[in-house]
């Protein structure tokens, strides 16, 4: 018998830009040979989905099993497993620069990139699945990231004080984002070399002495130079740290990647819901494939004011975004005693403290690092003396 409250464990992501410590810490593992911990994966991904605890199946291979129980007839209708994926990131070393597409561009270049004959798996494949990815992030602590072009007068401020991008004030007239990306994007890396050697040089020694801010885009372009460019040149992925906004972020604030919206997380932990793709155009700040082609198509080329979700003081925080397939929620207990029913399927996962979570005869004690599986339709009840835990659902509602 499958009950409607059950423990599941994740699966962690060693990417080489991880953090040593902070996912060790909250799941209670040792790290003596320090590898990187970048993510945790909570979720019915098919490459690496979660496992119940205490039983051979994964929660994919029980979604198989029990759609109806599991799912519920919403989600089962519109989606053929759990459609969110839930993580916890420690971002070290700064991530790649990238763009998501939308769902009806998946679908296309999915197939396109079939009847090539590129094999999904294949390095330079650009599309893996046939669904979009937008993202929905809450940090954990002070995190910084890179989020859709500046305004424009702000961004000609910018082209105007770096005697290096004079030359780009003319590309860039008045507010030609396209123009003046596609021209970085695609200029030859000699004179990449040269526009970015002449302004970083004094940057480097300086964030070397560590006389450079994080609010300054000159931080992270020096320390860009410093994880990425060990073969004497430059990577273009430089300029999209002073063409985009640089967001900084307080503990429970989040913020949302909708399509088309070039981005780059650098340094931070959080939790990120998105929905389950790989699909994923890089734009530099990466040792992985880039077509610049490709990632031109896709770029939203416009100003972005950054949607800042604030955190909020209260007991219950919502993060609202358009995305069909997932909503944030986080609680702050402090003794409460709390009863949910549940409408889609849902992931809970304990950041910090303890919590008691019950379902009919079924009663699990979880530990800071601890997640359960709620099936939809269930009435959980939850006391915590002081827990902090996220909560990711469905939303069965229409969206705008
Ligand atoms: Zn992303």
């Amino acid at each position: 018998m499958i009950h409607s409250l059950f423990k599941i464990k994740g699966i962690v992501q060693h990417y080489s830009w991880g953090g040593y410590n902070f996912i060790p810490a909250l799941l209670g593992i040792e790290n003596a040979e320090q590898k990187p911990f970048a993510e945790y994966w909570l979720g019915a991904h098919p490459n690496h989905p979660s496992t119940i605890v205490d039983s051979e199946l994964t929660l994919s291979a029980m979604i198989k099993e029990a759609p109806g129980k599991l799912l519920g007839p919403g989600v089962s209708k519109n989606f053929s497993s759990l459609p969110f994926l839930f993580k916890i990131l420690d971002v070290r070393q700064m991530l790649s620069i990238q763009v998501h597409p939308s769902k009806e561009s998946a679908i296309k270049e999915f197939a396109l990139e079939n009847e090539k004959g590129i094999p999904v798996n294949a390095p330079h494949r650009n599309y893996k699945d046939e669904n979009h990815k937008p993202e929905l992030m809450v940090a954990l602590g002070d995190f910084w990231l890179l989020h859709g072009f500046k305004d424009e007068a702000r961004l000609k401020e910018v082209l105007r004080d770096k005697p290096a991008f004079n030359f780009l004030l003319n590309v860039f007239g008045e507010g030609n984002y396209r123009a003046l990306y596609e021209s970085v994007m695609t200029i030859e890396q000699e004179e990449v070399d040269q526009v970015l050697g002449t302004l970083l040089q004094p940057l480097i020694s300086m964030y070397e002495k560590g006389q450079l801010k994080k609010e300054s885009e000159d931080f992270w372009a020096a320390r860009a130079v410093s994880t990425f460019c060990k073969d004497g040149h430059y990577d273009r992925g430089i300029f999209s740290i002073y063409f985009f906004n640089l967001v900084h972020l307080k503990k429970g604030e989040g913020i949302f990647q909708p399509q088309g919206m070039p981005h780059a997380y650098l340094e931070g932990q959080n939790v990120e819901v998105m929905a389950n793709s790989d699909n994923v155009l890089r734009a530099g700040l990466t040792d992985k494939h880039i077509d610049v082609k490709e990632l031109l198509k896709h770029v939203d080329f416009k100003a972005t004011v950054p949607a800042v979700l604030p955190s909020g003081n209260d007991f219950a925080v919502t993060y609202l975004s358009p995305a069909q397939e997932f909503e944030l929620h986080s609680y702050q207990f402090n003794g409460q005693q709390e009863m949910v029913v549940s409408q889609s399927p849902e992931i809970w996962f304990l950041l910090s403290g303890t919590a008691t979570v019950k379902v009919e005869d079924v009663t699990i004690e979880l530990n800071k690092g601890e997640a359960v599986f709620l099936c939809p339709g269930s009435e959980m009840h939850i006391s915590s003396g002081k827990g902090e835990l996220f909560r990711c659902l469905v939303p069965l509602g229409v969206k705008n």
